[in-house]
């Protein structure tokens, strides 16, 4: 297994970075997971704007063009034989002796990107999953795809151990978005998405189902929604890189209408997987 470290594609175990770097001190940095099918990259140029835009929203210039970038990513999937699976790539503001205060001088930021094999959920995609709901307690720039995901990560926790496939937070009344996922509900046919603003990420999987949405004539909104919509809600999904077009049949023990993956759920789900051909022919 190879991983690229800086502009380096290295062995895997060779990939060390040090115990003053930023990331691992502060989560002063920003990641991106891209999906791979049939060995090329999904969306490849979203995830790589996002990337740029993360990193300069906290001031940290990447050390790459996204050219450059997306023709490492490309050898090193290449050279790991992903088919299917995800690349993780994280950028920090790089190794200086510990101070909240961003290093002057010449401090270079560390890149690290390396490759996971990984299916694609067959089993939830069809069955669908449960969720439970929680406070949304994290800070507001969430539009930042930062490595400080303690809020998301204890969202997640709880979910799991109430049996439950992810927690969709909520800060009041206003549903926001899962811990790893955006949130969708429909409403008198109508498909309804938190809007991207600081308050979520902009989910690159939610984008396209935008697209697909207007593509197809399919009513959509993007705007805040509350709980009691979503407690009424007809259909819920959630989206991912990883969790694809995915149906939510239970929140907090109670069943979604029937407790099966709604109809439009099903015609994104296909029209999604039909994205997925187009792109990387899988
Ligand atoms: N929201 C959060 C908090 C996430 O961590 C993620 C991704 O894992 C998403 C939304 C979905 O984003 P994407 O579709 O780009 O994977």
């Amino acid at each position: 297994e190879f991983a690229l470290l800086n502009e380096e594609i290295i062995d895997r175990s060779q990939a060390k970075v040090d115990i003053e770097d930023r990331g691992y001190q502060f989560g002063d940095g920003v990641y991106e997971v891209i999906r791979v099918y049939n060995g090329k990259m999904f969306t490849l140029t979203e995830h790589l704007k996002r990337f740029a835009d993360s990193a300069e929203s906290i001031g940290i210039s990447l050390p790459f063009t996204s050219l450059k970038l997306s023709e490492m990513l490309e050898e090193l999937t290449e050279k790991n034989n992903l088919q299917t699976g995800n690349i993780y790539m994280q950028v920090t503001r790089g190794t200086a002796p510990r101070n909240h205060l961003f290093p002057t001088g010449n401090v270079t930021p560390t890149l690290v990107a390396y490759t996971i094999n990984g299916v694609r959920p067959l089993e939830n995609l069809k069955s669908g999953v449960k969720t439970i709901l929680t406070e949304d307690i994290r800070w507001l720039r969430c539009d930042i795809k930062s490595l400080n995901l303690l809020g998301n990560l204890l969202a997640k926790q709880k979910a799991s151990e109430q049996g439950c496939f992810e927690a969709i937070q909520h800060r009041g009344q206003e549903v926001t978005e899962g811990s790893s996922s955006n949130i969708f509900m429909v409403k008198n046919g109508t498909v309804i998405t938190h809007e991207s603003n600081h308050l979520i990420l902009k989910g690159i999987t939610k984008d396209v189902i935008l697209d697909l949405c207007f593509k197809n004539n399919i009513p959509v909104q993007e705007r805040t929604f509350s709980l009691t919509e979503l407690e009424e809600a007809e259909e819920v999904f959630l989206s991912s890189t990883t969790a694809e077009v995915m149906p939510v049949i239970e929140i907090d023990g109670k069943k979604i209408r029937s407790g099966i993956p709604g109809h439009l759920t099903r015609k994104l789900q296909d029209l999604f997987e039909k994205e997925i051909e187009k792109q990387c022919g899988a």
